[in-house]
């Protein structure tokens, strides 16, 4: 099978990194470069890249089969739409879109055009996400998973220039509530019943520099997602709670541990403690004795790399792993996330 010629459009910090995503991949290769900005078409062809003076001459070039666009956010619905129009297939930096519709828009011209249209939605490769993943699923470790806590907390504000625009999309619920949002739903089989955010603005920015939202599901499953850009000391990026235990990762290196009761020991009594001017047998933690300890144990990824997928989708050999009714179905939940924090009221989906 003849190699995927895949032009980058925006050669920012993502787009420079997709030549190495690319690059690990078979079936796709990098061919070319297009930026509006000089000193990043200047940081292409320093990697030997070649680069085009226009996007029409991208669109015009018979040997790309496909685009990438990771340009800011408020851009890629029209890039999109063009590149299909123009035969093109497309792999879509995340948030795909700002709204449900301009995602619709540019699926009814992908469609049309019989083009593929993926979004890259990277952060389902994650080995931390992986980790529960599989306790989700499996129910394997701590038993049926009932609540789940995804947090990112950064203490430097929100980055960049056009990421503190609304126009262009910005924000905090944009950038990274879609990657938790997507990892939520994509290991979450219940439809969501509904939806209560608190949308923060503590750096004085028109858009949000973070948000806390608590969603349940129809199952019964709750979750509370959190994106934070003021947090000096952080809490754990995951927190789980199941029938049969609870899991904390602390980070992306996976440090974190599995506590669970032993089920082949009879249960001992907590003893009371002395908490602060009382005591508490509630809040003892539970005996040594009765309770097992593990570490987090990486779990590999059951499904091909994203341009792998790829390169199998356009070659018809493959479903893509990223679907677009799933993106779709993130943007309408951050809509809800967006309503629930704007008018202080729960949002019932
Ligand atoms: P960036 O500002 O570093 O880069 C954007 C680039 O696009 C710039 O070089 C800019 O000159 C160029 N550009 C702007 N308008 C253009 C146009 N019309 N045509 C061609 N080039 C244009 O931003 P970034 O951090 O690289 O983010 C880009 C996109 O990637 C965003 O959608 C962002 O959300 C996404 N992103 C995804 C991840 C991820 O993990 N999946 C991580 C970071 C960023």
């Amino acid at each position: 099978m003849r190699m995927k010629n895949l032009v980058i459009v925006g050669f920012g910090g993502m787009g420079s990194y997709h030549v190495e995503l690319v690059g690990a991949a078979s079936g796709i290769t990098v061919t070319g470069v297009y930026d509006v900005a000089p000193d990043r078409v200047a940081a292409a062809e320093q990697k030997g890249l070649p680069t085009y003076t226009s996007f029409e001459a991208v669109l015009a070039d018979e040997e790309v089969d496909a685009i990438l666009i990771a340009t800011p956010n408020d851009s890629h619905k029209d890039l999109a739409m063009q590149a299909l129009e123009a035969g093109k297939h497309v792999v879509c930096e995340k948030p795909v879109t700002i709204t449900s519709a301009d995602l619709e828009a540019i699926l009814a011209v992908a469609k049309a055009e019989n083009r593929t249209f993926m979004v890259h939605q990277n952060r389902r490769w994650d080995s931390d996400f992986l980790i529960v993943r599989d306790m989700v699923q499996k129910e394997a470790q701590i038993g049926n998973v009932f609540h789940i806590e995804s947090r990112v907390q950064g203490a430097n504000g929100i980055p960049g220039d056009w990421r503190h625009l609304k126009a262009q999309g910005g924000g905090m619920v944009l950038d990274w509530g879609v990657h938790l949002l997507d990892q939520l739903l994509f290991m979450t089989d219940s439809p969501i019943k509904s939806v209560s955010a608190n949308l923060s603005f503590i750096l004085g920015d028109e858009v949000d520099d973070g948000f806390t939202s608590f969603i349940t599901f129809e199952s019964g499953v709750t979750a509370l997602i959190e994106v934070g850009t003021t947090n000096y000391v952080k809490l754990p990026r995951w927190y789980v709670k199941g029938t049969e235990g609870t899991a904390v990762i602390h980070d992306w290196d996976l440090s974190g541990e599995i506590m669970a009761p032993d089920r082949t020991v009879a249960k001992v009594e907590p003893k009371p403690i002395q908490a602060g001017q009382g005591l508490t047998k509630t809040m003892a933690p539970p005996s040594e004795e009765s309770t097992t300890r593990s570490p987090i144990t990486k779990v590999e990824a059951d499904m091909p790399g994203f341009y792998d997928n790829f390169a199998a989708v356009l070659n018809g050999d493959a479903e893509p792993i990223v679907k677009n009714e799933e993106v779709h179905r993130v943007l309408r939940l951050i809509e809800a996330i967006f309503e629930a924090g704007e008018q202080g009221e729960v949002v019932y989906m």
